[in-house]
């Protein structure tokens, strides 16, 4: 028999209800509990979970659909029973004002709000309010407990088409080591691209990698679609990694071929100073685009940027943002060692 309950469409009630949610919860025919936090925050404790915390956030961006809609599927899943959580599981529908509105942001980039950016200075906004409730509801879930392995999935879409459709940002490491098992993950799931952070920045990824010890990645999945345009065929292979390890206790990846992974170091961030920036390059080019030593990249009044030594990729590209803002970061092809993963 059909399980009729509000999380059959958690994504909808919370979209309608785009600032608070009143907390409920239910119990699966598993023996699992589902808490409801907030709207677009739920939490699922099966009745003995292995020893992996596992946090899903998707739509910190409002109109990146495509992982929202692999999370409603993810979702619709477990609230049928299709798929039986072993592992304790924080899903994340992050900003839902801007979901209703088909838009990025309502007032700031909520992924540059973290690690505490959002309490600075005298501003408040929606998105502010939304990152300091998110820090705390992670925190809640990855302190209810010791001991467990902590990872966290934070999936996005990217503004501009990318020479490699999909591809995670490692937060940055001051060990410089990165993990063997989550580097597993990304290629089981068919992502073989990996840019390295040069620096902490105020991201969802580097606040749970930070504060928590998680092992945390930003995941591009391609490019902005509205929703019901995205294939769901594109994110399948991760959808089934996901699966796989929140349902099976000892899932584990293939192990990792490191020199499979195309891997990218960032080297230099370009920061827009005025709103006289402009980049010297065409404002459509896909990320990853690479541009020879010595090559103009951008000017802003007397500043000019260009590119170092080595051939450098660009990745992010915006010159959109807000004075003071990343405009760009640009990176060179790397390697990983062994001495690099742990
Ligand atoms: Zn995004």
């Amino acid at each position: 028999m059909m399980h009729t309950s509000p999380l059959n469409d958690f994504l909808a009630l919370s979209r309608a209800h785009p600032h608070h949610l009143a907390p409920f919860s239910e119990s699966l025919p598993n023996g699992a509990h589902i808490q409801v936090w907030d709207t677009g925050v739920l939490c699922i404790e099966p009745h003995t979970p292995g020893n992996k915390d596992i946090v899903i956030s998707c739509g910190i961006h409002g109109n990146e659909t495509a992982p929202i809609e692999m999370c409603v599927r993810l979702l619709a899943d477990i609230v049928s029973g299709r798929l039986v959580c072993a592992q304790r599981l924080l899903l994340i529908f992050g900003n839902l004002e801007s979901m209703n509105l088909a838009v990025r942001e309502i007032e700031e980039n909520l992924n540059r709000l973290f690690c505490g950016e959002h309490a600075k200075g005298k501003v408040r906004n929606k998105e502010r309010e939304r990152a300091a409730k998110l820090e705390h509801y992670v925190a809640r879930f990855y302190q209810a407990r010791s001991g467990a392995v902590r990872l966290h999935y934070d999936l996005h879409t990217a503004i501009r088409a990318s020479k490699y459709e999909q591809f995670a940002v490692y937060p940055y490491m001051a060990s410089h080591r990165y993990s063997r098992d989550l580097l597993a993950f990304l290629a089981a799931a068919d992502i073989n691209t990996l840019l390295l952070s040069h620096a902490p920045a105020p991201t969802f990824s580097c606040f749970s990698a930070q504060q928590f010890g998680a092992e945390s990645l930003t995941i591009e999945l391609g490019k902005v679609m509205p929703f019901g345009q995205n294939e769901a065929g594109r994110l399948g292979q991760l959808q089934r990694c996901l699966s796989a390890e929140l349902s099976l206790l000892n899932w584990q990846p293939p192990a990792l071929k490191v020199a499979k992974m195309r891997v990218f170091q960032v080297t230099q961030e370009i920061t827009k100073q005025s709103t006289q920036f402009c980049f010297h390059f065409a404002e459509q080019v896909a990320n990853f685009s690479d541009f020879a030593p010595g090559t103009l990249l951008a000017t802003d009044g007397a500043l000019a940027w260009h590119v170092a030594e080595y051939t450098e990729a660009v990745v992010f590209p915006n010159a959109e943002v807000a004075v003071g803002h990343r405009a760009a970061l640009m990176a060179v092809v790397t390697e990983l060692t062994d001495k690099m993963l742990c």
